[in-house]
């Protein structure tokens, strides 16, 4: 299993880096994660999701009401 964390330093404002040929994906709610004691880590922050091949854009929103930006990581961005 890979954890993907979010980019940026806005809670809120959350996305997901899949790689190129990934169709389902299980991450890290910042937000959630934040707003539990440390003692719990991950348990209860994860998020769940999937994209299907031919999208490289998306949105989830997690357990909690947080929404999540998908984005599907390209080979030539990943050249970058
Ligand atoms: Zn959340």
């Amino acid at each position: 299993m890979r954890t993907l964390r979010p980019e940026g330093e806005v809670m809120e404002d959350q996305r997901i880096i899949l790689p190129p040929r990934a169709t389902s994906f299980r991450a890290v709610c910042s937000a959630c994660q934040a707003g539990q004691p440390p003692s719990r880590g991950y348990l209860g922050a994860i998020v769940e999701g999937t994209l299907a091949l031919d999208d490289d854009r998306g949105s989830i929103v997690c357990q909690r009401g947080h929404e999540i930006e998908l984005v599907r990581e390209t080979p030539a961005a990943a050249l970058r």
